[in-house]
């Protein structure tokens, strides 16, 4: 997936492109649907050039408390410059540097978009889970399972603190 930064001829070029995720490495991550990178390349008269836009897609997740499958919309900001003179200071975080003007563009996007994937998963801010205990599927079915159950270690602390409180 490399571009030749120097085939822009313009000052600014709109630069759109649709990726399968396999093309840029993003299969084993769950993404699925085309990776859409909308962007604009900006030729500075000091002979840099930047690289600015959103890259975004689409992944399958799985949910950490009910286990269901589920899918969400990443975006992220690409933002990438190419300096000649490699005088490069003073750059916000998220700036990758780049140090050729044949640019592998599929790696960025992919970094930026596993930079973009979240933590945690989680289908829905209201998603009950699993029973602990019967295992079932809280947001389908309801299940009769004692719901205030204590860890029996717990238990046994209780029983020594309530003796000492006597
Ligand atoms: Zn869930
Ligand atoms: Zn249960």
């Amino acid at each position: 997936m490399e571009i030749e930064l120097s085939s822009f001829k313009e000052k600014i070029t709109k630069l759109e492109r649709n990726f399968e995720p396999k093309t840029i490495g993003l299969e084993e991550e769950g993404f699925v649907d085309l990776i859409e990178l909308q962007a604009r390349v900006i030729k500075e008269e000091t002979g840099r050039i930047w690289l600015e836009g959103e890259v975004s897609g689409r992944v399958k997740f799985q949910c950490d408390r009910c286990l269901e499958e589920y899918s969400g919309s990443i975006s992220k900001t690409v933002r990438l410059l190419y300096d000649p003179k490699e005088e490069v200071n003073q750059l916000e975080d998220d700036t990758f540097v780049i140090s050729s003007e044949t640019l592998d563009l599929g790696k960025y996007l992919r970094d930026s978009l596993i930079l973009g994937l979240p933590s945690k998963n989680v289908c829905s801010p209201e998603c009950k889970g699993l029973c602990a205990q019967c295992g079932i599927n809280l947001n389908i079915e309801a299940c009769d399972c004692e719901k205030d159950h204590i860890d029996p270690r717990l238990e046994k602390l209780k029983k020594i603190k309530d003796k000492m409180e006597e």
